[in-house]
């Protein structure tokens, strides 16, 4: 099979490999689309502490595919089903597991992060993600393409959850980025009062006022709360997500915050940078409830299908490029750039 592997050189290359063999308990998909996202361009920029000098391994967790091969003895799963995979594979009995945060487990495994993924045209699932309930089967009639992007919106649910938006209240969203549109598009069709969008780059503005923003705004032209106060008669936004990894932003968001907000970082900031200047009675007078958001688990994905089975149409603008396996550099390519929101990798193309 063809496969796009990191290799211990610390370069990426499309690589002719043996196809894998599903033991007893696995199931073996044919990929149909799988996803390229930050994490997979920190991979290939080396970055990425799954990935430590020397790794030889085949990145990409937002997979989708049919089962070619079913050794797991679940009937759901025969050969030929569509099926999505949510990427995390949580242990069950660490102490986080066992209070249901499976996202935070501490025996963590994860597709494409600590095996092989899914830039290949085959994807060998191990017994332990499809007994764990990570192997889900896409709803007749979701058209593949779409439905890989159930990962990105399985870590948007979570992380909007505890932000509670309603009809009543205004939404910021720091970053234009595919997760900050995400969160757009499912807050809009929850019905969240409004919805203010700050981000730098004039396309990504352009982009958010078209999938429904109320308004865009630029932290660069002025600041990022004095704009907020503005469009909110003073009040601030009640809820805010921080989608951008810039330590900035963070600070400004909590100065730009109602009373009582929400307030999610959902970004991280790059290692050893997450010390930052936050004034502290911003939330100590305000009440401001400040948290974050770190990978997913199956149910958020399982939520995120769901969704996505509903509303196909509402998300299928996030795909603005699709490229064979063969071209998987190409493809990573448009993936850094500016313009690109999703950029898919499709073997089967
Ligand atoms: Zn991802
Ligand atoms: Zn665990």
């Amino acid at each position: 099979m063809l496969a796009y592997e990191y290799q211990s050189d610390g370069v990426m290359r499309v690589v002719e490999r043996d196809d894998p063999r599903p033991q007893e308990g696995e199931l073996l998909i044919d990929v149909a689309a799988a996803g390229i996202c930050g994490t997979d361009l920190k991979i290939a920029r080396g970055e990425h502490r799954f990935y430590p000098p020397g790794t030889t391994r085949v990145p990409g967790h937002e997979t989708v595919g049919v089962v070619a091969e079913n050794r797991s003895g679940d009937d759901r799963f025969a050969p030929g089903t569509p099926v999505a995979v949510a990427p995390n594979i949580a242990c069950g009995h660490c102490r986080p597991c066992r209070r249901g945060l499976g996202n935070l487990c501490e025996n963590y495994e994860s597709v494409g992060l600590t095996f092989d993924g899914g830039f290949a045209s085959q994807l060998l699932i191990p017994a332990a993600a499809v007994a764990n309930g990570n192997v889900m089967v896409v709803p007749d009639g979701l058209d593949l393409s779409i439905a890989s992007l159930t990962e990105p919106i399985a870590a948007v649910v979570r992380g909007l959850r505890p932000l509670t938006v309603t009809s009543d209240d205004t939404l910021l969203i720091c970053g234009a980025g595919p997760i900050g549109l995400i969160a757009l598009l499912v807050a809009k069709h929850r019905g969240v009062g409004q919805v203010i969008v700050s981000q730098t780059s004039p396309h990504r503005r352009r982009i958010a006022k078209q999938l429904g923003a109320d308004h865009t705004i630029n932290p660069r032209e002025r600041d990022m709360s004095e704009q907020v106060m503005e469009l909110t008669d003073g009040a601030g936004a009640d809820a805010i997500m921080v989608a951008t990894p810039v330590g900035q932003v963070f600070t400004d968001a909590l100065r730009s915050a109602a009373k009582g907000a929400r307030v999610s970082f959902f970004a991280g900031l790059p290692s050893g940078k997450g010390e930052i200047p936050l004034d502290a009675n911003l939330i100590h007078y305000g009440e401001l409830i400040v948290t974050g958001s770190t990978a997913n688990t199956n149910a958020d994905n399982e939520e995120a299908l769901a969704l996505l089975a509903s509303q196909p149409d509402l998300f299928a603008p996030l795909i603005t490029a699709s490229f064979p396996l063969e071209e998987a550099d190409r493809a990573f390519e448009a993936a850094k750039g500016g313009e690109h929101l999703k950029v898919l990798i499709e073997p089967r193309r």
